[in-house]
């Protein structure tokens, strides 16, 4: 324990470091904007450059701010909750954009299903982030469809399955690293979030796939992680 201990800390200096880090590019960023913009009224003929330079920024926002999202040493607030109001809450807020993309997003329950000790907001981004990805590994019209079942009596278990591009084999294992991704607008911090945020829930998550086929992740849940090992997330 007292290793783990010593690797927790240094993981969280870690995090307040980059947290740091993080905000302090983020202030130049939004300086550096504006003035962008005041110039763009001034110089004629050269918009193209500015509208390249102004999304170029955005977008190092953006990765900046996903990253703050994971780095921040942020307490978990555990409370006892309700699994479905979760899954409905993450189904609706992505209904409209599954239409969208001619998916069919799908939310099953084998059994009903006990409570469970769990920080709502987080399970709400790891599931939002999963099915995003489900979505965009989707070409076209697809089908994305979570099903929540009890194994034990004590152990939930969410399995997204998409029948989207899949991942190759020797990609596996590469998954949940920091910035590994495959997308042109891609961060690669989605499923490192997600492995975080399981983890600190003393879940466990696997990710099956067959390229061409689609993707399985299944996550599962104690519905009462112990308490002397709840973690901060950091
Ligand atoms: P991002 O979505 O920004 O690329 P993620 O960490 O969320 O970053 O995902 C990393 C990579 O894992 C993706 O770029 C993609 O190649 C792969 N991936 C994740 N989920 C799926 C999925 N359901 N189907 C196919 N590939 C996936
Ligand atoms: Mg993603």
């Amino acid at each position: 324990t007292e290793e783990l201990l010593r690797k927790s800390d240094k993981l969280s200096v870690a995090g307040q470091l980059a947290a740091g880090l993080a905000h302090e590019i983020r202030n130049p960023l939004t300086s550096l904007r504006g003035f962008l913009q005041l110039l763009q009224n001034d110089v004629k003929g050269k918009q193209h450059y500015f509208d390249i330079m102004l999304s170029e920024l955005d977008r190092i926002n953006f990765i900046v701010s996903e990253f703050l999202v994971i780095a921040k040493p942020e307490a978990i607030h555990y409370k006892e909750s309700d699994l479905k109001d979760i899954l409905q809450s993450v189904t609706a807020l992505l209904d409209t954009q599954a239409v969208l993309c001619n998916v069919v997003l799908l939310l099953e329950f084998e059994t009903e299903i006990p409570k469970l000790v769990c920080s709502e907001m987080h399970l709400k981004q790891l599931f939002i982030n999963l099915v995003k990805n489900a979505m965009e590994a989707i070409p076209k019209d697809g089908q994305i469809k979570l099903t929540v079942s009890l194994q034990g009596s004590n152990l939930i278990r969410v399995r997204t399955e998409d029948n989207g591009c899949g991942i190759p084999e020797d990609r596996l294992k590469q998954l949940g690293e920091p910035f590994y991704t495959t997308k042109e607008k891609g961060t690669g911090l989605g499923l490192m979030m997600c492995f975080k945020i399981v983890e600190a829930h003393q879940g466990t998550m696997t990710i099956q796939s067959r390229l061409g086929e689609g993707t399985t992740i299944d996550v599962f849940l104690p519905t009462r992680p112990s308490g002397q090992s709840i973690v901060e997330l950091t």
